[in-house]
């Protein structure tokens, strides 16, 4: 069997994702490899499916017992055999599994770095033979990781007593470039392929709200939402205590998670969490490592985090199965203060000098300051965080609630005239918080102590609400009106543009969300929202809850989590697809031969029922053509299966070559030639990660921002850097191509080159 013949017979599905072939080509070559993508893009596969083709045993260094039981569980479910060995078993266990492996009853075996050192695991490792040795969350490996684990220093010592060095493979969601080295030399990857892959996530949709009365919002959400599972995160145990009880009293059925509850309570929770007794939880960031639930269908920020990164793994633990999932951020002003507050009394690490101990809070003030104005900011939340990232989105993704949200244009510079003779009053002294706070008029301890209250310019503007100064301060801010110290004091200063405006030569206008602020106490209705509801018709998600109803019952029986057995996305593939038979129902994504022989027949039994025999439609649109569930951003048309971008050579030849192009408007070029019946489109990010692996060009970090650069090769392809505009008015850098390039590139992606190219493997 090959690699196309494993994914369909264990795991139900007919195509790869987005870099899972070239990884797993690159294994079964022999190669080293390090794969570095986003929560939910199917790492996992990258390397399971390799470990069922190699000859020998797959050895899998993961973290937590938790995460290993959940592989472990979801490779049996799927007939596949795989054991872990950790300290959740005896001792006469761990002997047996390892007899067991011995004896070559395992394709695949767990553990946790810990293990490898010891005596037995030694002896086993020693004498089997191991094919592959995979380091999953392997930024655990790295100092420079949010999570270090000194553990895994181990697995190097460990891979060099091994008679054969087994093939290796790595895989994280960060993806830092520290980090990266780190992985690379640490654990003495041999050439390796690296693959990055696109940090977004098409499925989640972003919001940012400033509710008056958080818990209103939340309950009201909860409530709106009944059937679903989600994680509301909180900033401290209390928070998570307070708010756990008003849903207890509401009747909600809720669960909570945070490091004050013992192991126990902590392990009843979470289980009760995963296996759908308790859909909701409430917990603190303590709350997530390690946890594959894949139908998290929300996560609400009950606080605002301390960075975008920290904001964008807990999000990510939404609709880990691609379906539709929401991340709302509750934002109020007071969560800076408090995020401030909790760094500047941070524990220094143990042996840090006073130099490193500036430069983290440094760092940590500047990750926060990103953080704030992603919740100030009017633009496109999902460009913001992927730019952050050191990507390029698009500059409107049309499921984020800013692009959803009308704006209207307003002449605000009578106001910012205000707040530009407020920051001068005050010698450019303070930041953001206390200027707001003054113009405002707002009394709180921290004002009197600066006593600003003296100033002409205290309430100055004191008709508006002091987030909705904030919001202008930000727009002030990227559109050069304002400027910042780069420090962890974060100063509003006045550059020279600014005084234009206090000379009235200079308009400014300032974009100002429809629905009056003052207003949103409730939920601000947005506009594409793709959920299960608007794919099934009603009679659809009748028979989605008869599915489901068989699902939870299955899951009593063998004692497994519901998603385990078909997730949310695979019963809405089959209220959609609606099979009848053997054949058809194999034709559901997700749906295995061994899952077919587990389940098939008493789904199948159901849909039957439900059906009377004559299949009906239950799902919306009328193309007739076979559906597939939550593809892309926005409404749930159904959309047709389509291949990977790729021109013929006809259609190559008509490329509109001109001196220079961005990337975007290259793949813009490419896209209107392709046949868009049966192409997918391609994307500037898709070229340049093309143009990365073929290292013509790169990215690195400087001065704490990413920056895209060009290699000597590059260069002579045909690639250069020139200026561009942005919408605010700024100008930045960007990567040009000139003809050659262009020609360069047009080559990649026509048929016969692409075909060669696979042939080649
Ligand atoms: P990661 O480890 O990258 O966070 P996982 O390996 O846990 O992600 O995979 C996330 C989900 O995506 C799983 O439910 C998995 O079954 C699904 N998945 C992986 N590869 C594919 C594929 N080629 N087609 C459809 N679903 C896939
Ligand atoms: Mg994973
Ligand atoms: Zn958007």
């Amino acid at each position: 069997m090959d690699k196309y013949g494993i994914l369909k017979k264990y795991f139900g599905y007919s195509e790869f994702r987005e870099g899972q072939e070239l990884l797993i080509d690159s294994i079964l070559s022999g190669r080293d490899v390090l794969g570095i993508m986003p929560t939910g893009a199917g790492k996992s596969l990258c390397y399971q499916v390799p470990a069922l083709l190699l000859p020998g045993i797959t050895l899998i260094i993961s973290p937590l017992i938790s995460l290993m039981k959940d592989q472990v569980q979801a490779l049996n479910q799927a007939g596949i055999h795989a054991a872990y060995i950790n300290s959740s078993l005896s001792e006469s266990q761990i002997s047996k599994a390892l007899r067991l492996a011995a004896a070559g009853q395992y394709k695949m075996i767990y553990a946790a770095p810990e293990r490898l050192e010891t005596y037995e695991f030694l002896q086993f490792a020693l004498q089997a033979e191991i094919s592959m040795l995979t380091v999953d969350e392997a930024h655990c490996i790295s100092q420079w990781g949010q999570d270090f684990r000194p553990s895994y220093l181990k697995i190097v010592r460990f891979i060099r007593q091994l008679p054969v060095r087994p093939v290796l493979s790595a895989f994280t969601a960060t993806a830092t470039e520290k980090v990266k080295e780190d992985i690379s030399c640490v654990l003495g990857l041999d050439r390796p392929q690296i693959l990055v892959t696109g940090f977004d996530r098409k499925n989640l949709y972003f919001a940012v709200e400033t509710p008056r009365k958080k818990d209103d919002y939340v309950l009201s959400y909860i409530k709106e939402h009944r059937e679903e599972s989600g994680i509301i995160y909180c900033a401290t145990r209390k928070n998570v205590d307070t708010l756990y009880e008003k849903l207890i009293s509401e009747g909600i059925a809720a669960a909570k998670y945070h490091a004050g509850l013992s192991a126990d309570e902590r392990k009843q929770n979470q289980e009760d969490f995963i296996y759908d007794k308790s859909p909701v939880m409430a917990a603190t960031n303590a709350f997530g490592m390690g946890i594959d639930k894949s139908n998290v269908r929300y996560v609400i920020h009950y606080n605002m985090p301390q960075s975008i990164e920290n904001y964008y793994q807990e999000a990510g633990r939404a609709g880990r199965d691609g379906e539709r999932a929401e991340c709302i951020l509750l934002y109020s002003a007071q969560d800076v203060v408090v995020n401030r507050f909790l760094l500047e009394n941070k524990e220094p690490g143990a042996e840090q000098t006073q130099e490193e101990m500036d430069a983290v809070r440094e760092m940590d003030g500047q990750r926060l300051r990103a953080m704030t104005y992603y919740c100030m900011t009017s633009g496109c939340l999902r460009e913001y965080i992927l730019r952050y990232f050191g990507e390029r989105g698009p500059d409107r993704c049309e499921n984020c609630l800013n692009c959803a949200r009308e704006y209207e244009q307003t002449d605000i510079t009578e106001t910012a005239a205000k707040i530009i003779s407020g920051i001068l009053e005050v010698r450019q002294r303070y930041g953001i918080n206390v200027i707001a706070g003054m113009l405002a008029g707002e009394n709180r301890a921290k004002l009197r102590e600066y006593g600003v209250f003296d100033y002409e310019s205290y309430g100055r503007l004191k008709d508006m609400r002091e987030i909705e100064i904030k919001m202008i301060i930000t727009q002030m801010l990227t559109q050069g009106l304002l400027a910042v110290t780069n420090d962890k004091y974060a100063l509003l200063k006045v550059p020279p543009a600014a005084y234009e405006v206090l000379r009235e030569e200079r308009r400014v206008i300032y974009k100002k969300p429809k629905e009056d602020l003052s207003k949103t106490d409730g939920r601000t209705s947005s506009g594409s929202r793709v959920r299960k509801s608007d794919i099934l018709n009603s009679k659809g998600l009748e028979l989605f809850e008869r599915l489901r109803a068989l699902r939870t019952e299955i899951a009593r029986e063998e004692s497994i989590p519901p998603y385990l057995i078909f997730s949310d996305k695979v019963l809405v593939d089959m209220c959609v697809k609606a099979p009848l038979n053997k054949g058809e129902m194999m034709k559901v994504s997700g749906v295995g031969e061994y899952k077919y022989e587990r389940y098939g027949g008493r789904f199948l039994k159901v849909l039957a029922e439900f059906n009377n025999g004559v299949r009906e439609k239950f799902y919306f649109g009328d193309t007739g053509e076979p559906v597939s569930a939550f593809s892309g951003y926005g409404a749930g048309a159904p959309k047709v299966k389509k291949k990977d971008f790729m021109l013929t050579d006809t259609q190559a030849a008509a490329f509109p070559y001109q001196d220079q192009y961005l990337a975007a408007e290259i793949a813009e070029k490419l896209n209107e030639l392709r046949d868009a019946r049966t192409v997918k489109k391609t994307s500037g990010a898709e070229i340049f990660r093309r143009m990365q692996a073929a290292e013509y060009a790169g990215e690195e970090k400087k001065n704490g921002r990413w920056k895209r650069y060009i290699s000597e090769k590059g260069k002579k392809a045909g690639l250069f850097i020139g200026m561009r505009m942005s919408r605010t008015g700024t100008e930045y850098e960007d990567i040009y191509y000139n003809k050659k390039a262009q020609s360069m590139i047009v080559e990649m992606f026509t048929e016969e080159h692409v075909q060669s190219n696979r042939k080649s493997f």
